[in-house]
């Protein structure tokens, strides 16, 4: 059943009120629709798998707040856990038994995580674990793969110089040159690559850190091999592994990517899930390295709302939902998702390529395999801005960029996947060819 698209109107009055208090009109720019080419959509409210617009549309939503939303919308235990928390009190700068829970629950499902240390987005995960491992090792140079995005601080925003092993370049103006400098950037799934950084920077190198699974370049797995020569080349050369599970964590399974895989990093960084939608990060690792932040060390980090009790009556109640069911539950959804759009796109005869791991998926508009960023990059991003829009008319809510991943959560049905491809199959058909 397809209920007429009510049109945009009160999202385009809405946009530009908005821009003429808020930069691009956005408190993130990815929601401003930019590659997609049109005005971005204002959402009223969420409930299970759906979200309604302003403007009264409702969609089945693959963005789910960018990961968090592992239960769906306005989760009833996790609605009233907050509530009941807010009812005690938001904020008090003082440690509550509220922390201790639930850093006893990401120790117990992190299996490489000792000790835990809650901040409050992603960003500040990255960044304080990136501290962490060059107070640790007294180096200065930290690793990071083309593509990959662990949040905006000054040291991660950035891009590859040219050729391979050579220092990055500033990514956004603000960022110092010398910063920059700093950080190494080679391709995802290239293993060469780094050891040829390491047979260049070895003695220099604080850490690499990596997403287990790349969500930011569209859905690219690791390739057999690639995470267990990063822990074999780092700790040959005294380097910390540090796994950016922000998007990863408590989503691909039970035990998160470093569960799945099988490898023990040094660190971990988290975020998303572990707020259940509130705004959350959070970075442990090994006792003797996290031991090193204040206050038991001297590698400043602190937080005026760190550890907020909504927050981590939001997370607690998504992590306890989440058991190894759940997550066989996902893989079974996401592996129907998969399966109907890969057939829709065959008999549409459009060029495409499918990345999967459990719940994260990616139609990618290239037909080639796409293991890094290079490959990401080939795909017709004019084609999915016209899928996109197709989309969104069929009710069906995707992340407005070809290098995001959709994500399933818990709320949606099976017959939500079913009409999900249904609309796939009429869009695909529509696309210009
Ligand atoms: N790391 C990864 C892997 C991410 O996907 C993101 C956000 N998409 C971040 C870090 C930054 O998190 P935040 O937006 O909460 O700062």
């Amino acid at each position: 059943m397809i209920l007429m698209h009510k049109g945009y109107e009160r999202s385009v009055a809405d946009y530009a009120e908005a821009v003429k208090v808020i930069p691009g009109g956005v408190n993130s720019p990815v929601r401003a629709f930019k590659s997609v080419k049109m005005n971005p959509v204002f959402i009223e409210r969420g409930f299970g798998s759906r979200i309604v617009d302003v403007d009264g549309n409702e969609y089945i939503d693959y963005i789910c707040s960018w990961g968090p939303l592992i239960l769906g919308h306005a989760h009833p235990s996790v609605v009233q856990a907050i509530k009941e928390t807010a009812e005690k009190g938001t904020s008090f700068g003082a440690p509550t038994e509220l922390e201790t829970r639930m850093a006893g629950l990401v120790t117990e499902r992190m299996p490489s995580v000792d000790i835990v240390r809650m901040v409050n987005s992603g960003t500040e995960a990255t960044m304080s674990a990136l501290r962490l491992a060059r107070a640790y090792t007294k180096r200065n140079k930290i690793l990071k793969f083309e593509g990959s995005y662990h949040g905006h601080s000054d040291s991660l925003l950035i891009k590859a110089g040219s050729g391979v092993a050579t220092l990055g370049l500033p990514d956004s103006p603000g960022v110092p040159e010398n910063t920059a400098q700093h950080t190494l950037t080679v391709p995802y799934n290239d293993l060469d690559s780094v050891q040829m950084a390491f047979d260049k920077f070895g003695e220099e190198i604080a850490a690499v850190i990596v997403e287990p699974v790349a969500g930011n370049m569209g859905v690219v797995p690791p390739q057999p091999g690639f995470l267990e020569g990063l822990r074999e080349i780092t700790q040959q050369y005294g380097a910390l592994l540090i796994f950016d599970e922000v998007m990863t964590g408590f989503r691909v399974g039970y035990y998160s990517a470093q569960g799945k895989y099988h490898i023990t990093p040094d660190l971990t960084t988290m975020g998303k899930v572990i707020g259940g939608g509130l705004p959350v990060g959070a970075y442990g690792g090994k006792r003797e390295i996290m031991e090193m932040i204040a206050p038991t060390g001297p590698v400043y980090q602190a937080g005026t709302l760190s550890g907020n009790p909504l927050a981590m009556a939001a997370g607690y109640a998504t992590l306890s939902e989440m058991n190894p069911a759940a997550y066989a539950e996902l893989e079974r959804k996401g592996k129907r998702l998969e399966e109907g759009l890969r057939k829709n796109a065959l008999e549409a005869g459009i060029p495409h390529h499918i990345n999967r791991v459990g719940s994260m998926v990616c139609l990618f508009f290239t037909g080639e395999n796409v293991i890094s960023y290079t490959q990401a990059k080939q795909s017709d991003t004019d084609r999915f801005a016209e899928y996109f829009r197709l989309m969104l008319e069929e009710g069906i809510f995707l992340p407005p960029s070809q290098f995001e991943g959709m994500f399933l959560s818990m709320a949606h049905t099976d017959e939500d996947i079913e009409r999900t491809i249904e609309a796939n199959r009429r869009a695909l058909m529509k696309l210009t060819k």
